[in-house]
């Protein structure tokens, strides 16, 4: 039976997290839960799973949480009322709670980046799927994790089909390991790609695309934020820097291959050529229960791949022009040290704003290539914590700034109908 604290309880990766403990009960169980602004679910989950600590973003959300759960009638569930807690302090808290053996690292942006580091320093073994942490400050979080032995076990899709590809070679310690040291042998990874929303979409046609173009993905099922990240391409291109510090290899050795049909989930080639894949239906549950059960499989009854029914499956090269933000992405993490953070927060900022309707799609990639222009002038090699924080901040406020100054060529949205 492992122990789990789920951050983003309320999100994509933490329902499907929940509705694994559910289907698994004496192999999980479910102690503490962070969640943002959903207190309507999280009251909904707080009497399923019935955890010890239970954290809200803002600390002002508590008072409600607790007005809701004393007219749940938990004691009349013969349920102990958690701990409520809220704001930095309390995520933290709950990230290292002292009874949990693994964390599930589900909230999205940088805002995962404080818990996912008070997980590691408390030793815990982090089922990852908040990839913005080790993107934003992956200088930041090796060295931690070497101090304290925690373990980054991948729950991104793609990353997980590399791990598990690791798993069949002798240098497999290694490879759990995330040190940033290259994983002996592995030659190259390639990183499959759906293509995202607008795979078909000619360059004249994404400069009419909507918010809710942007937020309905062909395959997979999740969060608004990484629908409009895999839509971008700037997913692949953060998977890219993600893989780069989890397996510890050169972005020479890191391809992009669009996959249509999302069944290879990414492939690893080792030294002596050989070529090994991970398939499956494109579900998160698959990737999620095997960093949640690592290093044993758990049996299911899930859909069974059944390849004559897909068919086949096919591979392209992603089309560089059309989506800008990978050659951004790789060149933001060849730059180095605070290179990345400021993508990212660019891209968050970025996202937000195309959300709100303040940008056209197309835009996206020119705030953030304007964001990292900029950042050459002030960028640090070695980064501390503080660093990263500041240049977050920092890239943020540019491309808020950008925008606003260029609102006449910027703020032409289509808008959703
Ligand atoms: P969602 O937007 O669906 O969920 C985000 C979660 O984080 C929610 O529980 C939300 O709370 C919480 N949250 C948001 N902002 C804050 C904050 N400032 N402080 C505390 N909690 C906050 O995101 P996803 O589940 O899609 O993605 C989560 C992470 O996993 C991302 O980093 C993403 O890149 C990664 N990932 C996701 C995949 C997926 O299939 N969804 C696949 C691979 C990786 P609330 O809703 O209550 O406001």
């Amino acid at each position: 039976m492992k122990a789990i604290s789920v951050l983003g309880s309320t999100g994509s990766i933490g329902t499907q997290t929940l509705q694994i403990a559910e289907e698994f009960p004496e192999q999980f169980k479910v102690v503490a839960l962070t969640a943002g602004k959903n207190l309507k679910l999280l009251v909904e989950q707080i009497k399923q799973h019935n955890p010890e600590v239970v954290s809200v973003a803002d600390e002002s959300d508590i008072k409600e949480l607790q007005e809701r759960l004393s007219q749940s009638n938990l004691e009349g569930q013969k349920l102990q009322p958690p701990q409520i807690i809220g704001g930095a302090k309390g995520l933290d808290i709950a990230a290292s709670w002292e009874n949990a053996d693994l964390v599930v690292t589900g909230i999205v942006g940088c805002a995962g980046l404080l818990p996912t580091l008070a997980a590691i320093k408390a030793g815990k073994d982090i089922a990852l799927a908040n990839k913005e942490t080790l993107i934003a400050a992956g200088p930041v979080v090796l060295p931690e994790l070497k101090r304290s032995g925690s373990r980054l076990l991948p729950a991104d899709s793609e990353h997980s089909a590399i791990f598990q590809c690791l798993q069949g070679t002798p240098w497999a310690e290694n490879a759990i390991l995330s040190t940033g040291v290259p994983t002996p042998g592995l030659r190259n990874i390639q990183l499959t790609a759906s293509g995202g929303a607008f795979r078909d979409w000619s360059i004249d046609q994404l400069k009419n695309a909507t918010v809710e173009d942007a937020t309905s993905h062909p395959n997979w099922s999740m969060g608004r934020k990484i629908t409009v990240d895999s839509a971008t391409l700037m997913n692949k291109g953060l998977e890219v820097i993600e893989a780069h510090y989890l397996f510890g290899l050169s972005y020479d050795h890191i391809e992009i291959v669009i996959h249509p049909q999302s069944i290879i989930h990414s492939m690893i080639e080792l030294a002596d050529s050989s070529v090994l894949a991970q398939m499956g239906w494109p579900d998160m549950k698959l990737p999620l229960l095997y960093a949640m059960s690592w290093p044993n499989r758990i049996q299911t009854d899930w859909k069974r791949l059944n390849l004559p029914e897909i068919g086949k499956l096919t591979f392209e090269k992603p089309d560089t022009v059309k989506y800008p933000c990978m050659e951004l992405a790789f060149a933001a993490g060849r730059f180095g040290g605070t290179m990345p953070a400021v993508l990212n927060a660019a891209n968050e900022q970025a996202v937000a704003l195309f959300l709100e309707e303040k940008i056209n799609f197309i835009n996206i990639p020119r705030v953030i290539e304007t964001a990292c222009e900029k950042h050459k002038n002030d960028f640090k090699d070695e980064p501390q914590l503080n660093d990263v924080i500041l240049v977050d901040n920092w890239a943020r406020k540019i491309v808020r700034e950008t925008v606003e100054r260029n609102s006449d060529q910027f703020a032409v949205v289509p808008k959703t109908q």
